[in-house]
């Protein structure tokens, strides 16, 4: 259903919002027209409820009407979408993705790789390391020349060695200059990796709290969670948690963590994993209000449970991974692998970091879904899809699992006026299902359609957008 093409109420200029909240306004465009979809059962996401035999009326690209079929008036001039035996979820969002044309390949295949993403449900998605592209790709996503997700920027990475996409600050003077420079380019984070000593980590928290830039991503081992709780910085991967859970008596302060991981040594720490002070970090974390991107799929599957040649080339990931990264990640692999920690500790790894996801989620904490695609062969969306899994592997409900990757990003984001629920007022940022997520997450991968901004995406078109990504990015074969 094209309903841009078809219907009366076309070219319809929608006024800007006003500017008071900043970071409300939609991002992406908004079709014209109205349609409706009828009898479908709505996962709305306001709570851990459906509306069985509801219709969503969208006028626009936003939701005008929800609610139970018999109290709707449809208006005649909508065309409608027959909803029944289907489910309604809002767009989904991915808090941590990259794009291969950051860097690795060229600028002019981003549409197709944005295309994947909400081909796949995404709706929303924040890029972890920026770069000036990413500005004019915002824009084109905003004017609707990108069929694209909403997008927000946080900036090249702070670190203190060079490295790809990176601003590198070594002294604090040189922080607080770069977390301007970001703010006024308006990147919408801060975003730090590694080799950050805590004298410059706290001039780039207290820059960044002047200039109302928010402070995002990994954690040094020598500014630890507590420092990065204090500072209310939101935390990627669960970076260094597991360090900070070492028993007291623990005969080392390295683990697991980032870089750690392929040191095979570290791997030991997973012995001396004290239970009682991962419920302390989960419930500090939780009371800090800091957001936690624990992203666990791929570092589950990458460097814990493994993945086999057969099963890496058997995703549609693959299909739309460009040759030379294919070979890239398979020679990190096959290294990785050639000497793995037990796997009795790797199993640890798994358990302790979903642990700590219940319990920050059970102590009130929020979770954020978070792909890092395209990270070890781990393609847009489908991985959005499989993190969902992983969360309530980790033991969040379905619902807790579904929240991660529409309310809590947009409370997040502080966009709730926008999207992440379905609710009369929001933009029509929608995936129907053919089973109902609640009772089995993995529904959420079988779509039907997406809806952008009110844009009508058939399972057709979603196929062409995925064969196009193929073409262009993987080269066509497999
Ligand atoms: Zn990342």
């Amino acid at each position: 259903m094209r309903t841009s093409l078809t219907c009366a109420l076309v070219a319809v200029t929608l006024s800007p919002l006003p500017s008071t909240l900043p970071g409300q306004a939609s991002r992406g465009a908004l079709a014209p027209g109205t349609w409706a979809i009828t009898d479908v059962t709505v996962i709305p996401m306001t709570g851990d409820t459906a509306i069985p035999d509801a219709t969503v009326v969208v006028r626009n690209g936003r939701i005008v009407e929800v609610g139970a079929t018999r109290n709707v008036r449809v208006p005649s001039e909508a065309r409608r979408v027959d909803g029944r035996g289907k489910f309604l979820i809002p767009g989904l969002a991915d808090m941590h993705t990259h794009l291969y044309s950051d860097g690795d390949v060229h600028d002019s295949v981003a549409k197709y790789e944005l295309g994947v993403m909400v081909a796949n449900g995404v709706t929303a998605t924040r890029l972890m390391i920026g770069t000036r592209e990413h500005f004019g790709l915002r824009r084109e996503v905003e004017s609707g020349r990108i069929v694209g997700p909403q997008l927000w920027l946080a900036s090249p990475q702070f670190t203190g060695k060079e490295d790809a996409n990176s601003r590198v600050v070594t002294t604090p003077s040189a922080a607080r200059t770069a977390v301007k420079e970001m703010a006024d380019l308006g990147y919408d984070f801060v975003k730090l990796t590694l080799f950050l000593p805590p004298p410059v980590y706290h001039a780039i928290v207290s820059e960044a709290k002047r200039q109302r830039i928010r402070v995002v991503g990994h954690v040094d081992p020598e500014v630890g969670v507590a420092r990065a709780l204090a500072a209310g910085q939101q935390i990627e991967h669960l970076d260094n948690y597991l360090e900070s859970v070492l028993a007291d008596s623990a005969p080392m302060r390295s683990s697991v963590s980032d870089r750690g991981l392929f040191k095979l040594a570290n791997w030991e720490s997973l012995d001396y994993i004290d239970d009682a002070k991962v419920d302390r970090i989960a419930g500090e974390t939780a009371r800090a209000g800091v957001y936690s991107c624990p992203t666990l799929t791929v570092f589950k599957k990458a460097f814990a449970l493994g993945q086999s040649v057969e099963e890496i080339e058997s995703r549609p990931d693959w299909s739309i991974m460009p040759p030379g990264l294919r070979t890239l990640y398979l020679g990190a692999r096959e290294k990785y692998w050639s000497n793995p920690a037990t796997e009795a500790r790797r199993t640890r790894y798994v358990q302790v970091r979903d642990r700590l996801v219940k319990a920050i989620a059970d102590s009130g904490g929020k979770i954020m879904a978070g792909s890092d695609t395209p990270e070890w062969f781990f393609g847009y969306g489908w991985t959005l899809h499989r993190e969902l899994g992983s969360l309530v592997a980790a033991g969040l409900t379905p619902f807790q699992a579904l929240a991660a990757a529409t309310r809590h990003p947009a409370d997040f984001l502080r966009a709730t006026r926008e999207w992440g629920t379905i609710e009369v007022g929001k933009r029509a940022d929608l995936v129907l299902l053919a089973a109902n997520p609640l009772e089995d997450i993995r529904n959420t991968g079988r779509i039907e359609a997406v809806v952008l901004g009110g844009r009508w995406i058939d399972a057709a078109e979603r196929g062409r957008m995925i064969a196009m990504a193929a073409e262009r990015l993987g080269g066509g074969g497999s």
